[in-house]
């Protein structure tokens, strides 16, 4: 093969030569196992020529699948030893690859713009930001379409999840405001060193047509945050701060041709959507 993917004794040595302690942190739990790898760039569909954006490649592994499947990648990693070593193993592992790679040495939640337009999203992602990083990406770079990432389990599921499900929440509008979910399969805890102490899960995403401009985006968001922050409340108590009392919030869910007794975990994201053109406009 021309591209020699890694196993544990590589990243084993890789971690040995750079002195690298995974740090719980940054959420550093990196892949060891090659079978795992071309299982996600299967799912992702990732194909020759895709430019693909990948968050916190790490030491490599899932890098490497990628360019296995002759996509263009941009990485994006936050810790300088990291990006820094990357190309190098690319250069090691697959020679011939290493011209489709691009690293960014940056924080995730502050990219605005990339040295390539990715359409496709394929990243294991760090555990502790991976909804804020999502929203993030989905936002601001409008050219992608879909991705495949692994995140913990329960974080998967709820963004996976509809209306009515117990599970669904703020991360769940906000994503579907972006496109449609669905998760894409359980990832044993002993593919990864070190061994996490959650379960993960792959997730699938496809943008849609968004309802709104990112005016509306920020009105619905805001309800959507409100909704959720008293979970248990009926909406026109959750959202009088938004509205300005419960009164208008009762007179904006019956505009919205809501029930006066509706929750925030009935909703579809097209009834926030509704809601949010009735709030005040905010200013940033
Ligand atoms: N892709 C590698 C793999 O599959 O083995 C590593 C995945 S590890 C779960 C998460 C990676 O994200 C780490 O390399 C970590 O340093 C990086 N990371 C953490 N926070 C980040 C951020 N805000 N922006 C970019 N990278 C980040």
């Amino acid at each position: 093969r021309v591209v020699q993917l890694l196993g544990p004794a590589e990243i084993r040595d890789l971690a040995e030569l750079l002195d690298v302690t995974p740090t719980k942190k940054l959420g550093q739990n990196f892949v060891i196992d090659a079978n795992t790898v071309r299982r996600i760039v299967r799912v992702a569909e990732v194909a020759a020529g895709d430019v693909v954006l990948e968050i916190g490649p790490g030491l490599g592994s899932l890098t490497l699948g990628l360019l296995e499947a002759k996509a263009s990648v941009v990485a994006v990693e936050i810790d300088g030893r990291l990006a820094a070593q990357l190309p190098a193993t690319v250069e090691h592992q697959a020679p011939e690859a290493a011209d489709r790679l691009t690293v960014v040495h940056q924080d995730a939640l502050t990219v605005e713009t990339l040295p390539a337009d990715p359409v496709r999203l394929v990243a294991n992602l760090p555990y502790n930001v991976s909804v804020p990083v999502l929203l993030h990406l989905l936002q601001r770079l409008p050219g992608l379409e879909s991705g495949v990432v692994m995140v913990q389990a329960e974080v998967g599921h709820r963004l996976a999840a509809g209306p009515g499900s117990k599970v669904y929440g703020s991360p769940s509008v906000k994503a579907a405001w972006y496109g449609t979910w669905r998760t894409a399969g359980q990832v044993s805890r002993q593919v990864f060193w070190p061994v996490p102490n959650v379960d993960s899960v792959l997730v699938a995403f496809q943008r849609h047509e968004q309802p709104g401009d990112e005016e509306l985006r920020r009105r619905v968001f805001r309800v959507v945050d409100a909704a959720f922050g008293q979970r248990r409340k009926m909406l026109r108590q959750s959202l009088s701060g938004v509205f300005g009392d419960s009164a208008a919030a009762s007179a904006a869910l019956e505009a919205a041709g809501l029930p006066a007794t509706a929750r925030g975990e009935e909703l579809t994201v097209q009834q926030f959507a509704a809601l949010g053109r009735l709030t005040p406009a905010v200013s940033t």
